[in-house]
């Protein structure tokens, strides 16, 4: 069968619910350059079926950073690396609310705490981002999420008793990849806590990096694992390379290749957020705004973690000039089909 005959067929199945396998979306990802708009516009139409024309946009602070002990091989806040990343205490509780009123006035539905860390360890700190999670759901429409890291159930039960919605936490990469990531927790740490999470009722929102040197396969795979793990949102986060860090010279992305990583999720995660987050300018350039053409539901607009991001301003007129709606996060996002 054609290329072209298999994506439409692979979109069929899906469209009428049926699942893909790992070989079946890997061969999604063999289709010539000419091909892929195809891959790409069929994509685009399973998430018009799933969800609609709708996009959602997500805003993060770095509300504790650096000196992780941890050594992601990637990241500029492990203690491993020397990459002049910023380190500071987790931040006082009037400014995690100025931002996130900020980031409600930039047009975010979700705004997340994130911390740096293996996880968050003392009452103190957790005690503070209680604080700030009802605050910010007093004093803003803008729906709160934390990242702090490995949580048990009692952590993820004060949260939610607090009013978090969502937990976040990646699982970064495949599992058969992992371990030439990571080597300071398990892979299995990291499941422990999205079980924790859904164990009390909360929405996960997890996903991964790509360009680490992973194989489309190990794409496929982390795919598989988050389909399994019944995740509700998927950040799409692309390496954006941090001289100091282990992964310094990786450049092993083009925009073709981030666009063609969007549309395989699409077609195994069909009904799910994918949400482009971390290195979309870097990776994306020209066509940042193919990835909704590709099947993307959502973006992160405003700065990430330790690099800056583009003026949101930019990201609302991309919208605007795709003619998709920005909806908040936490509804109910899927579209009578
Ligand atoms: S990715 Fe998270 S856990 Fe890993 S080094 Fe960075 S801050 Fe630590």
């Amino acid at each position: 069968m054609s290329i072209r005959n298999f994506i439409f067929e692979m979109s069929s199945k899906v469209i009428a619910g049926g699942g893909l396998d790992a070989e079946e979306a890997v061969r999604l990802s063999t289709a010539s350059a000419a091909d892929r708009l195809l891959l790409f516009a069929e994509a685009a139409r399973i998430r018009d079926h799933f969800i609609g024309n709708r996009v959602f946009l997500c805003s993060i602070i770095n509300a504790k950073s650096g000196r992780c002990s941890e050594n992601c091989a990637f990241c500029a806040q492990s203690v491993y690396h020397d990459s002049g990343a910023p380190v500071y205490p987790l931040v006082n509780e009037d400014e995690m609310v100025r931002c996130a009123i900020l980031a409600e006035q930039d047009g975010a539905g979700c705004y997340g705490i994130v911390t740096s860390g293996t996880g968050i360890n003392n009452n103190d700190e957790l005690d503070r981002v209680c604080r700030v999670v009802t605050r910010i759901k007093s004093e803003t429409g803008i729906s709160p999420s934390c990242s702090l890291g490995i949580i048990d159930v009692e952590k993820a039960v004060r949260l939610k008793n607090a009013g978090m919605e969502t937990y976040h936490h990646n699982i970064e990469t495949a599992r058969s990849f992992f371990p030439n990531i990571c080597t300071t927790h398990d892979y299995e740490d990291d499941l422990a806590t999205i079980s924790a999470a859904k164990s009390v009722g909360l929405k996960v929102c997890c996903g991964g990096i790509f360009g680490l040197g992973e194989t489309f396969e190990q794409r496929v795979e982390m795919a598989i694992t988050l389909r399994e793990l019944g995740v509700d949102s998927i950040p799409l986060n692309f390496l954006n390379p941090v001289a100091g860090t282990l992964l310094e010279k990786a450049d092993n992305l083009t925009p073709m290749e981030c666009l063609t990583i969007i549309s395989v999720y699409r077609f195994l995660l069909p009904d799910k957020r994918l949400s482009v987050c971390g290195g979309r300018e870097r990776n994306l350039r020209e066509l940042q705004s193919w990835i909704f053409l590709a099947g993307a539901s959502g973006t992160m607009t405003g700065n990430y973690l330790t690099t800056p991001g583009r003026p949101p301003e930019l990201d609302k007129q991309m919208l605007r000039d795709l003619e998709m709606d920005v909806e908040g996060c936490c509804g109910d996002y899927k579209h009578d089909a």
